[in-house]
């Protein structure tokens, strides 16, 4: 079987290792003779796995007791009116860099007022607004760190006097950041930790409990932080793929992961700048390590583009249709080699 190079945006390419463990699993859950399906997830063996997945966190962002992390369901959409149910008691402040950020914004206002600081809607998401102050009578201020659609990326966070939640779905665990920073860090597994079914939440304890509104029980954080990310049952086999990910992760170092990041990223903008018929989407300094998107001067082309992609093992390669082209996902699990393939099918286009 020919080697697929995965471009995926999400669902999307997972070590080949954690692919396996994850098949070993289903076989054989940690010598049980059962599978990682068909046991209760209050088992010593699976309480073990989601201890381990919920402290390999804490440990690889390098965060203390304040922080507690939860496995939950739902999404990272579902997230865009928790965290806003948890968090706005009056008014919080939003960036409007994307698809998803305008999701979140969307859902916040159902529980307060919203004021969006900053937005790069007049051109197409294209780049990352910069120049806003957030002022300290918000109760929160909101971002994405990666967007995924557009492949725009925050190189930096802004001064936050208040409670700073992120929604780093397409970018956790791909550099080194000060997580601290950070009070509520939310990810949907699928992009670059571990298979669909579970979104990881990062919350610094303090933030919580502050407003005044019932928060229905599976709504609430505090429930979930109380019974150990167990208060259901969760996505089992979702969060055991997310530990055989974060201890893949945690024995390279996310100082490594970031350098091989940024290899990637800088072999492939390197060749469509070069390069006369392509052209990328985004400002440069704003530009995205996760998702590259560029376009064909000449779209009339994008086809046999995509032919020669296709000739070529690579899969996933077609842009988002909000912003045509081509999108070229290339999170942690993707090899320097794949890029390489990618690099030279553009390069030998004609
Ligand atoms: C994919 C994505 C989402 C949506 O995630 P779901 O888990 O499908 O709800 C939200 N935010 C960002 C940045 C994403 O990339």
């Amino acid at each position: 079987m020919s080697k697929i190079h995965n471009f995926s945006a999400g669902p999307a390419i997972l070590p080949k290792e954690v692919i396996q463990n994850c098949a070993d699993a289903i076989l054989n859950f940690a010598g049980t003779n059962l599978s990682l399906i068909e046991v209760s997830h209050r088992s010593k063996e699976y309480v073990a796995v989601m201890d381990e997945a919920r402290s390999l966190v804490k440990k690889i962002m390098n965060l203390g007791d304040d922080y507690e992390v939860v496995y939950l369901q739902g999404g990272a959409s579902l997230q865009f009116l928790m965290t806003a149910m948890n968090l706005l008691e009056n008014k919080a402040a939003y960036i409007n860099t994307g698809t998803w950020a305008k999701k979140a914004i969307k859902e916040a206002k159902a529980f307060g007022t919203v004021d969006v600081l900053g937005s790069s809607e007049d051109k197409n998401f294209s780049y990352i607004p910069k120049n806003y102050t957030i002022s300290s009578d918000y109760d929160y201020f909101h971002c994405t760190s990666n967007n995924t659609i557009s492949g725009t990326q925050m190189q930096s966070f802004p001064d936050c006097p208040v409670p700073l939640v992120c929604d780093m779905s397409s970018d956790i665990f791909s550099r080194e950041l000060d997580f601290s920073k950070f009070d509520l860090i939310y990810a949907g597994a699928q992009k670059n930790m571990g298979p669909a079914g579970t979104t990881l939440v990062v919350v610094k304890k303090s933030i919580l409990g502050k407003v005044s509104r019932y928060i229905p029980t599976m709504l609430d954080y505090t429930t979930h932080i109380d019974k150990d990310s167990m208060f259901n049952t969760p996505s089992v086999f979702a969060v055991y793929g997310c530990l055989q990910t974060l201890k893949w992760i945690d024995k390279q170092g996310l100082a490594s992961i970031e350098k091989l990041n940024t290899q990637k990223a800088d072999l492939l903008y390197n060749e469509i700048d070069a390069n006369d018929l392509f052209v990328g989407t985004t400002a440069v300094e704003d530009r995205s390590k996760m998702n590259v998107t560029f376009l064909l001067k000449d779209e009339s082309k994008n086809e046999a583009f995509l032919a020669a992609c296709a000739a070529a093992n690579i899969s996933g390669i077609k842009g988002h249709r909000s912003v045509g082209g081509f999108r070229a996902s290339m999170y942690n699990a993707l090899g320097l080699d794949s890029v390489q393939v990618l690099v030279e099918v553009i390069k030998n286009f004609k």
